[in-house]
């Protein structure tokens, strides 16, 4: 039995609970090398010392003491701050799950890019903003890039083996989030644990929002507009409230391929631990029968505007999806701590896109400075509401 390496960005999440979930099921197939975190010390330490990891890093040198507190005695390294996540990441190992939260994960999941190694990317920010100076990263290494995010997933697989030539349509289809069916008036009033309050799946609380206001879905189509470039007028979206077909390939015969499956990430997580090979999860089995309808219907962008949005940064290209999800990202915080209504998030950031428009990025510098004005801007914003 080969022993593959692993590091986990993004350990203490909701993804890398997930993933380190499956690798304890087959803990000898696996030797963990880097796992970090924000902060979330003990919990760190806790996983780095089960996992008998070489080394975990806290983002927030704050909590480094803490952490090497933690792991006294344990021969694990500790480090701590935004250097120190990028070296982590840069150790060689086979295998990367980039699970961080946010644009924050792009320099450590580009230095893990950089290793010309197998990268499984859930860190959808980080590729929304970096746009083509990721994927030409993962073209100049050969890195084998690998979409966790179950739509983009269940895309990769639908289109193995089939010349992308004959691709007539890819559809995401997106769950609708917790406020699915509500009016404007509701939205507007709508408060942070109602939010979080995810009706399918059990996620981190800036994705869980991201699905509320429908720009986890914006961002995922220009995510999928980089991993699968056939063409973002062949791209569409599609409510699906079961959550149970992930996503669909339509090829010009009329043939349109769909993966299914339960809403639980650890079977697209499986799918990339596993590739090109296939592993057990302890997932139940679908039960179609006992599911009994799939539905189906176009998505409302006037109450959700985010995927207009999206779509739009997209079309325009260069900075534009950088601003973007930057913008998200406050907003998103800015709801979370009760400082901005629910419904401002998507007016926030369309009045962000309209008035900082830089160059399009060329380089890994060049995106976070754009990410870090963008977030200036964002703030700028929201001191005057
Ligand atoms: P989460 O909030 O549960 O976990 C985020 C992880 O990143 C934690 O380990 C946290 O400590 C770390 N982190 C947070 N801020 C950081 C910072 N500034 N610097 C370094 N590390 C930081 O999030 P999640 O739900 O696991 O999502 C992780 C990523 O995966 C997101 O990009 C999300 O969009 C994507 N994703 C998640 C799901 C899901 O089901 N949770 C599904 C598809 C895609
Ligand atoms: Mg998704």
């Amino acid at each position: 039995m080969t022993v593959r390496s692993i590091t986990v960005l993004g350990a203490t999440g909701s993804i890398g609970a997930s993933t380190l979930d499956l690798i304890r099921r087959e803990r000898d197939k696996w030797r963990v090398v880097a796992l970090t975190a924000n902060c979330q010390a003990q919990e760190l330490a806790r996983l780095a010392r089960e996992f008998g990891a070489e080394m975990a890093v806290v983002a927030d040198p704050a909590c480094l003491p803490e952490l090497e507190a933690a792991l006294q005695g344990s021969g694990i390294r500790a480090l701590g701050g935004a250097e120190a996540l990028v070296e982590a990441a840069a150790l060689p190992a086979d295998l990367t799950l980039a699970a961080i939260v946010g644009c924050a994960g792009l320099a450590p999941t580009m230095a893990a890019i950089e290793q010309g190694r197998t990268v499984a990317l859930a860190n959808k920010e980080a590729l929304v903003s970096a746009g083509d100076v990721m994927t030409a990263a993962v073209a100049a290494h050969g890195t084998t890039l690998l979409p966790v995010d179950s739509e983009h997933n269940a895309i990769f697989q639908c289109l193995a083996g089939n010349d992308p030539a004959h691709v007539r349509s890819i559809t995401l289809t997106a769950s609708g989030g917790p406020f699915r069916d509500w009016t404007l008036e509701q939205l507007a009033a709508a408060t942070p644990a109602q939010a979080v309050k995810h009706p399918n799946w059990s996620m981190g609380a800036k994705i869980s929002v991201d699905s509320a206001t429908m720009f986890n879905k914006g961002l995922e189509l220009i995510e999928a507009h980089h991993l699968f470039p056939v063409g973002l007028d062949r791209l569409r979206i599609v409510v699906h409230p079961q959550s149970v077909v992930h996503s669909m390939v339509e090829y010009r015969d009329g043939s349109t391929l769909a993966q299914l499956g339960p809403s639980d990430m650890r079977v697209p997580i499986a799918s990339c631990l596993a590739w090109p090979e296939r592993m057990d999860t302890p997932c139940d089995p679908l039960n179609l029968a006992a599911i009994g309808e799939l539905t189906f219907r176009a998505p409302d962008e006037v109450r959700f505007p985010a995927t207009r949005l999206c779509r739009q940064a997209a079309e325009q290209g260069g900075a534009a999806p950088a601003v973007l999800n930057a913008a998200n990202e406050v907003a998103v915080a800015a709801f979370l701590a009760g400082q901005i209504a629910f419904t401002r998030i998507a007016v926030m950031v369309e009045e962000v896109l309209a008035r900082y428009v830089p160059a399009a990025p060329v380089s890994l510098a060049d995106v976070i400075a754009i990410d870090s004005e963008a977030r200036n801007r964002s703030r700028l914003l929201l001191e005057l509401n």
